[in-house]
């Protein structure tokens, strides 16, 4: 960095290079901060796509456990009316009476059937096998020790009552569960049940047939937590109770719902969809895992993110490029603009610098009324110097006197400037005579006592003459007059002995 000595050209150099940091720094911020935006952007469409997955699964999971329940529930209300229609035949004395064929087929017609249906039976007050819809002649049996037979015994209003799952007795052990209803005499007395038992196939082949993902699950359960069929299916699941685990306490919370849960029985994380049955005492529970469910969304995620962390990662990359050539470029032009404005020898302001320096103060002086003054300083017998001590010795001994110059200015606002071969101007604002003089005097000693030898000089060395003007800018005044005034000051100071200040007789203040 040139050293200019003058303060108006630090001010200058200073704010064109906080313009140079504070553009390059916005460019560079500005590219960050859209990367980061758009960044931030495509993560909420990628959360709100992960939600989307979410809400449409959660859909699924109740379409299909409608469809269950629907199926499910059409055919427990023909079973219902099927055991109805036993109870009202048996208190039928003309269907009684008829032969045990016609009267199984008058019975059990509706009921005999229907798909998955087991068989149909009326057992008497004992449990034994009394009507049978397999056979004419009833098949062997008692079931007095089943819970369904006991409970319709014990409670007269109980209705239709679902068993759990059991193991049949009548066909090798495959697993059931039992609708029944009462029989009661005409006094209210017990007189048998209905029942009718249903394959859990039934529900094991409409489960199948509903696809859940590959991690999903459908459970149906009883209100009591025993667990009647899951998919996929496992023999051991079957009939276990449910009902302390934490999943079983939403089902008692509400009629239908969701929420997500990691699953007892598997330890997979799930979303769960559930809905207990308006007419049936059971409830199905529809589930996806969460694995499944994000699977799709996950690969898009990953490929969207990628790119987008590229790409911002690039944007960013580029901006810093972008600031950083700018903030060359603008160093360089400012670099060109400070030497388009100093002097190179110097390193003072040029002239052209110094016209505009002088018109700036000359308009502030006037508008703020102060007294501004000029030092006009001309190196003595430079000619001679140059002509015993060379050329080169002349420019070394300049910039010497530019050094005196500008250490004896320490102002901010005082400026000094080459005004053009061995001349130079000093402008020094709010400064009346007195101040001036004392300057000049200061910047004279300055040169006198550099003790550059001068042999062609009176003074035997290198000195300086400086014709100072003081003055308070009127309106109409011009500062070509100052300057003149200061030269005509400079004459006087050449004419009277030189290595000497005068003061112009401008000077009034
Ligand atoms: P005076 O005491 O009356 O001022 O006499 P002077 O010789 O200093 O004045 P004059 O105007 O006759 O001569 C000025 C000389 O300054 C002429 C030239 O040789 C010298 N000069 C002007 N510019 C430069 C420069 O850039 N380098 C060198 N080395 N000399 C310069
Ligand atoms: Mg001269
Ligand atoms: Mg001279």
């Amino acid at each position: 960095m040139i050293n200019t000595g003058n303060g108006l050209f630090a001010d200058f150099v200073g704010l064109v290079q906080r313009k140079l940091l504070s553009s390059s720094l916005l460019v560079a911020g500005a590219g960050a901060i859209i990367a980061i935006v758009m960044m931030g952007l495509c993560g909420m469409v990628l959360y709100q796509s992960r939600q989307d997955a979410l809400d449409h699964t959660r859909d699924s999971l109740r379409d299909i456990a409608l469809i269950a329940e629907r199926d499910i529930e059409r055919n427990f209300e023909l079973y219902e009316l099927s055991l109805q229609a036993v109870v009202d035949g048996l208190k039928d004395p003309e269907i009684m009476a008829l032969s045990p064929r016609l009267r199984r087929e008058v019975l059990f017609d509706r009921a005999a059937s229907a798909k998955y249906l087991g068989s149909m039976l009326v057992l008497d007050k004992k449990g034994n096998i009394l009507l049978d819809s397999g056979s004419d002649t009833p098949r062997p049996g008692n079931f007095a020790d089943r819970e369904y037979f006991t409970l319709q015994r014990d409670n007269p209003a109980l209705g239709v009552y679902l068993s759990d799952p059991y193991a049949s007795r009548l066909r090798g052990g495959s697993p059931s569960i039992a609708l029944t209803r009462r029989i009661s005499n005409s006094d209210g007395s017990f007189a048998g049940i209905v029942l009718l038992t249903v394959n859990l196939d039934y529900f094991h082949q409409l489960f199948a047939g509903l696809s859940l993902g590959p991690h999903g699950s459908l459970s149906l359960i009883g209100k009591d937590g025993v667990m009647m069929m899951r998919q996929p299916y496992d023999a051991r699941i079957i009939s276990r109770n449910i009902k302390n685990a934490s999943t079983f306490q939403h089902f008692m919370a509400q009629d239908e719902g969701s929420f997500g849960d990691t699953a007892s029985i598997d330890g997979i994380r799930r979303l769960y969809w559930f809905r207990n049955f308006p007419n049936t005492p059971l409830i199905i529970m529809a589930a996806a895992a969460e694995q499944d469910i994000y699977a799709a969304w996950r690969g898009r995620a990953l490929t969207i993110g990628s790119l987008m962390a590229a790409f911002g990662s690039t944007f960013i990359g580029l901006a810093a490029l972008l600031g950083i050539q700018l903030r060359r470029r603008m160093r360089a032009e400012s670099e060109l603009s400070l030497l388009a404005r100093t002097d190179g020898l110097t390193g003072l302001n040029n002239r052209r610098s110094l016209g505009e320096i002088l018109d700036a103060e000359w308009r502030r002086a006037k508008r703020t009324r102060s007294v501004m003054s000029l030092l006009f300083v001309d190196i003595d017998r430079f000619k001679a110097y140059n002509d015993t001590y060379g050329h080169q010795a002349g420019d070394d001994a300049l910039a010497e006197v530019a050094r005196c110059i500008t250490e004896s200015i320490r102002r901010p606002t005082d400026t000094a400037a080459r005004y053009g071969g061995e001349e130079f101007i000093v402008v020094l604002p709010d400064t009346p005579t007195a101040g001036a003089f004392e300057i000049a005097e200061k910047i004279r000693r300055a040169i006198c006592n550099c003790g550059i030898e001068h042999a062609g000089s009176e003074h035997g060395r290198v000195t300086a003459s400086i014709g100072a003007v003081s003055c308070a800018p009127q309106s109409d005044d011009d500062v070509t007059t100052v300057i003149r005034a200061a030269d005509e000051a400079l004459y006087d100071a050449k004419a009277t002995g030189r290595n000497k200040v005068s003061l112009s007789r401008v000077s009034k203040i």
